[in-house]
């Protein structure tokens, strides 16, 4: 079984592309477009244009999520993403709140195109210091987990994925999940939550689905591809993972059944992918 890394970064003139792609351990990866931010410490993210070019090149083997600037960026920002081959959004340090009603009509617009967007939640990098000439968020506050519920219910067939398990706000994702069917997470990033994981992708949903939280989750590494160092590490978090599912959950748990297991590795991405693909009118 090969897996979908459902959020994962590219960096600016990225190497061992090939060798990711032929390795045969992803069937696919997300990018989320971060030139927006531009760099990370040393880490130089890909431009704009890097990243599209990446997807054309590799022929489905990317998919692209535009940065999207809920500060300065309009409905018809986009239209424009969209129309430039980006499938979904991804957001990050903005100066309010994920919830703060300023930023509606951006979701409705992704609503409207089938775009999901994809929040980072919870713990983040440290940034630069203030400077007055730079105006920008700091620490998690904004990106808190239960800022997405209101979200969810304000548009019910926006697509959310939120980006990690949030932590410290362990519990504000658990509501999220257990509550609307439009939010869904990803596991990468800091892996703080592994402990409770265990016992949560068992844990079954009350938001209108028949589903358990191990139906709501995606396999992802967050690594920024391109610089050696992540590279082989995203290859090792696939091997973490792989074994983790199979000596804890197979042994002891519902969501270790190998069907189970499918779900959280590709499944529930292509079923997401499939939805929003047909949306968008690009299924082929
Ligand atoms: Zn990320």
């Amino acid at each position: 079984m090969k897996f979908i890394d459902a959020h994962a970064h590219l960096t600016h003139k990225a190497k061992g592309i090939d060798r990711i792609v032929e390795s045969g351990v992803f069937e696919q990866i997300w990018l989320m477009d971060l030139s927006g931010i531009g760099r990370l410490g040393d880490v130089l993210f890909a431009t704009r244009e890097e990243l599209l070019e990446t997807v054309r090149r590799y022929d489905g083997f990317f998919l692209a999520f535009g940065f999207l600037d809920p500060d300065h960026d309009t409905p018809e920002t986009i239209d424009r993403l969209r129309d430039s081959g980006f499938v979904g959004l991804k957001p990050y340090k903005q100066l309010h709140p994920y919830n703060h009603e300023a930023y509606y009509p951006l979701y409705e617009r992704a609503q409207a195109l089938g775009m999901p967007i994809l929040f980072h939640t919870g713990l983040i990098a440290h940034g630069t210091p203030y400077d007055p000439a730079h105006p920008h968020a700091f620490g998690p506050e904004n990106m808190r987990p239960i800022h997405l519920a209101g979200i969810a219910e304000a548009f019910p067939e926006l697509r959310i994925i939120a980006g990690h398990q949030g932590y410290p706000f362990l519990e504000e994702m658990q509501h999220n999940l257990y509550y609307y069917r439009n939010i869904r997470c990803d596991v990468s990033g800091y892996l703080r939550s592994v402990d409770a994981l265990r016992e949560i992708l068992d844990r079954r949903a009350h938001d209108g689905t028949d589903r358990f939280f191990n139906e709501k989750m995606h396999f992802a590494t967050d690594e920024f591809y391109g610089i050696g160092e992540s590279n082989g590490r995203a290859l090792r978090l696939a091997e973490f993972w792989k074994l983790y599912f199979e000596f804890v959950g197979g042994l002891y748990y519902r969501w270790g059944l190998p069907e189970e297991q499918e779900k959280f590795f590709r499944g529930n991405a292509i079923a997401l992918r499939t939805e929003f693909m047909k949306k968008q009118g690009r299924e082929k």
